[in-house]
């Protein structure tokens, strides 16, 4: 039996415990708690490993670049995922409007009619921006800040970089990139062991999901869950493939490539958590260069996150809606433009989008100490796992769609790969 168990490869052991978790949870409802541990313990393995992977591979990335090319990928890279963040916040706006979400009486839907009250932290541009700069990094590592990390991790690579040119450092230079890549390899080694525990933690957080969400809330959030699934797929049709086609990568050849990382996005709800996959896939499938899949991958897991706008754009349209506020064109600006930056300001992990929805609400003058707001905050809430899913695998597509194409301008893509 084990042996048949580890004949078959990852993928299909993964997509089996997805498939017979959606049924336990269906079969045990909320009992399913008790085996929830085994999808935490999951959860932990990747979180564990996160911080190292963006530390020292966005070093050893930025490092390998050499200083004259730096600024050209890091530019296009960051140009990259501001342009299509702002695509996928215009693509959640349009299809929210067509589908005039939060246009029934929805307010009288709110499950019992309670209210939740919620504990508010403001959440400040300034401090967002502030927090960029660690005044420690120890304790921002400890705290797993990731903005600062990033910050201090491209710092020291720039700083490699340029030592490693310099003749009379060149020695301890290139010792000391040696001894992190060295390192970088050993964090790969131990991540493909935790992926061999993924089909038991899939499974677990399939079922506990499933078996806690149930399909009841679902019912009343199905249009909204609809809206978010069907903006996700219009914005890689219109969005991603004709970008990947552009660049002469087939867009299908993409899809059959990228499977294991966008399930593994899926299940896990966490850019970030994924970030070990896609770097496999962007060095073994795409055949795209290191230097640049580990700048373009941990950059994209912590800032590009596609699938996060439109859930944000299509959740203020729809309780903007539901209150009866008219949105004339000036707020869905506002709505763009600050979904777009909330996206930025996301962290990779479960649920991070929620909290940004709150700070998109306030743009527009819904505050959530308001009791109607509130509710309507509390449905979403209920079914946040669900669409968190479907945006999280969005966002590491993108992530994986930046690489491929910022290789492909530097013609530093292995084409036989791709035909
Ligand atoms: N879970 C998402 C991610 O990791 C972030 C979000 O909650 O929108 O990409």
């Amino acid at each position: 039996m084990f042996r048949f168990y580890f004949r078959l490869n990852l993928l299909t052991r993964i997509l089996c415990a997805l498939v017979i978790g959606v049924i336990i949870g269906l079969i045990f409802g909320e009992s399913t708690i008790h085996i929830k541990i085994f999808g935490d313990i999951f959860l932990r393995l990747l979180n564990m490993i996160v911080l190292p992977i963006i530390m020292f591979s966005l070093i050893v990335g930025t490092a390998s670049i050499s200083p004259k090319r730096l600024g050209a990928i890091g530019s296009k890279v960051f140009i990259f995922y501001i342009i299509v963040t702002v695509l996928s916040a215009i693509v959640g706006v349009v299809i929210s409007l067509v589908f005039h979400i939060g246009g029934t009486n929805i307010i009288n839907l709110v499950p019992g009619g309670e209210v939740t009250t919620f504990e508010v932290k403001k959440i400040s541009f300034l401090d967002t921006l502030l927090q960029i700069f660690p005044t420690n990094i120890f304790k921002a590592m400890a705290e797993g800040q990731v903005l600062p990390v990033i910050f201090f991790a491209i710092l020291v690579g720039v700083a490699l970089s340029v030592l490693k040119e310099q003749d009379e450092k060149k020695a301890g230079a290139e010792m000391f990139f040696n001894l992190l890549d060295a390192f970088v390899e050993i964090i790969y080694k131990i991540v493909r062991w935790i992926m061999e525990y993924a089909p038991i933690g899939v499974l677990a957080l399939m079922a506990y999901t499933v078996g806690n969400q149930g399909f009841e809330v679902l019912k009343n959030l199905f249009l909204i869950i609809f809206v978010i699934y069907l903006s996700l797929f219009i914005l890689l049709i219109v969005g991603y493939f004709p970008i990947l086609h552009y660049f002469k990568c087939s867009p299908l050849k993409f899809l059959s490539k990228a499977k294991d990382a966008m399930i593994t996005a899926f299940v896990t709800r966490s850019s970030s958590g994924t970030l070990p996959v896609s770097m496999g896939i962007a060095d073994k499938s795409f055949g795209v260069p290191k230097s640049i899949y580990s700048f373009s991958l941990p950059i994209g897991a912590t800032m590009n996150m596609n699938g996060t706008v439109i859930y944000l754009v299509v959740c203020t349209v729809f309780i903007a809606t539901a209150l009866q506020i008219d949105l004339l064109n000036s707020k869905l600006l506002v709505i763009i433009i600050v979904s777009t930056l909330a996206a930025v300001g996301t962290a990779g992990i479960p649920s991070a989008g929620l909290i940004m929805l709150v700070m998109v609400l306030n743009s527009v003058g819904l505050s959530i100490n308001d009791p109607k707001v509130a509710a309507l905050y509390t449905m979403i809430l209920g079914a946040d796992a669900l669409m968190d899913m479907g945006r999280t695998c969005l966002n590491v597509t993108g992530d994986l769609v930046g690489t491929v194409v910022v290789a492909s301008t530097e013609n530093e893509i292995d084409r036989s790969l791709w035909e």
